[in-house]
């Protein structure tokens, strides 16, 4: 095991990681901006760097600046967290060059999955289904492009192979708009993404999101830990997640969590990583992975007992994978609410000082957040505070203990959003289950994409 290990990123993901290590008896070294210097979670730690001023491209997506910390702090590997650096492939070469373990895939696995096109043509490749779509990127020959948006059939999408954060996709209804969407597709991917590639997806019109967890490590096993339904979304940002997904069958769960594993062992995968699916009709169609531990980790930590950080750590230290397959069990039920800076209604961040500050607990309850009384949420970096996780032997009673422990929990000093998690938790639809990734947007009035 690793004697010490330096945490590349900040706030409660910072801290979830820092509690994996300190279990494992790892010591950890914290990297901070100046705007986090303050924090607890940094006083906790074994040490702590300060990587730069508050701007993220100066501090905590300053690649030399966080493999200098570990070279001084004589760290022996790097846990990326998400966002930030945790897909970027050069970094996670750069880190094993200098001599470091990065926790988390090769970074030419990285680099395969950070593509859209080639990750696509390689899932398909190893069984894993996608969406009917061009075999591809499209060429610039027309007539080729409309053959194949017709044998697709309308509507369809055409997406950059570079892009992400839900930008660089564009819904096409007619044939009529094809050609002109797709050079101008072309033209802001290029602009965007430094990468003109585009190709074109059948458009489902009412999915699901739901994604599989896998965890694999360097000696070919790899497990998948059952699905997260996180189709609650707003501009493609997810709100809240569940798991299991309703109306998932263990039968329907065996097959396509049995494509992934399998999958991960054809391209040699290493680590935790999450397949997320557009979910239609019982059918699954891959969209892209996920080459990192994700926000909504928890709700399957829940249902399962493995601790999904633990596990990246023990993989990149080279453990073989102690959990076989059988030995995953799903019990019960979990949600998490993301809970944000935010106002609930217009979600304008709302950053500043937390004057008062009261957490939830009881049974089922779990709180995964790096503030406090007195802490000052900066304006620089993502609005999310922490995450509130509910477990219940069932639905319901995961929705019922969600609901005491939002009516318990108190932020003042900034807006948060918990008043509309109320509203979901009491919302007939959500409560009945299985609700699209557009319905979110038309429950606010948001005229979707
Ligand atoms: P990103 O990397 O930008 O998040 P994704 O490929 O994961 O891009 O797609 C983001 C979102 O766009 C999906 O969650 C879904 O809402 C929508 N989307 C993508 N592809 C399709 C499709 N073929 N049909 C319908 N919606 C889609």
């Amino acid at each position: 095991m690793f004697n010490k290990v330096l945490i590349a990123n900040r706030g409660e993901i910072a801290l979830r990681i820092q509690r994996a290590c300190r279990e494992l008896g790892v010591k950890t070294v914290a990297v901070h901006s100046e705007a986090d210097r303050e924090t607890k979670y940094v006083k906790l730690a074994d040490e702590s760097v300060c990587i730069g001023p508050a701007p993220s491209a100066q501090s905590y997506l300053n690649i030399p600046a966080v493999i200098s910390a570990a070279e001084v702090t004589d760290a022996e590997a790097i846990h990326p967290g998400y966002g930030f650096l945790s897909e970027n492939a050069d970094f996670a070469e750069r880190v094993e060059q200098s001599g470091f373990a990065f926790i988390g895939p090769r970074a030419e696995t990285i680099r395969l999955m950070g593509d859209k096109v080639s990750a696509k043509d390689t899932m398909k490749a190893a069984g894993v289904p996608c969406v009917p779509g061009s075999d591809g990127a499209l060429s610039d020959d027309a007539d080729e492009t409309l053959r194949i948006a017709r044998s697709i059939g309308y509507p369809v999408i055409i997406k950059a192979a570079g892009g992400g954060g839900g930008r660089g996709m564009r819904v096409v209804h007619t044939e009529a708009a094809l050609l002109n969407a797709v050079n101008m597709t072309k033209a802001e991917a290029q602009a965007a993404f430094g990468n003109p590639m585009v190709y074109m997806e059948k458009f489902l019109e009412q999915p699901r999101h739901i994604e599989i967890q896998v965890l694999a490590d360097q000696h070919g096993n790899a497990i998948y830990l059952g699905e997260r339904d996180c189709s609650m979304q707003r501009r493609h940002q997810k709100v809240l997640e569940e798991a299991p997904a309703i109306g998932i069958t263990p039968e329907l769960r065996e097959k396509i969590g049995t494509a992934c594993a399998e999958a991960c062992k054809r391209i040699n995968y290493r680590g935790a990583g999450t397949f997320e699916f557009l979910y239609e009709n019982g059918e699954f169609y891959f969209i892209e992975m996920n080459t990192r531990v994700q926000v909504e980790h928890p709700v399957t930590e829940m249902i399962t007992g493995i601790d999904i950080v633990k596990q990246q750590i023990l993989i990149a230290a080279g453990e073989k994978l102690d959990i076989s397959q059988q030995d995953v069990k799903l019990s019960g039920h979990s949600i998490e609410c993301r809970i944000n800076a935010e106002d609930p209604f217009n979600f304008v961040p709302s950053p500043g000082r937390i004057s008062t500050f009261h957490m939830p607990g009881g049974p089922g309850i779990r709180v995964d957040t790096h503030a406090y009384q007195g802490y000052m949420v900066p304006p620089n970096y993502d609005s999310m505070i922490g995450k509130l996780i509910a477990y219940g032997d069932t639905r319901e009673q995961a929705i019922a203990r969600m609901q005491i422990a939002l009516s318990e929990m108190v932020v003042e000093g900034i807006k948060t959003n918990v008043a509309l998690h109320k509203e979901l938790m009491a919302d007939d639809a959500f409560r009945h289950g299985g609700t699209s990734i557009h319905y979110l947007e038309h429950k606010l009035g948001i005229a979707s994409k």
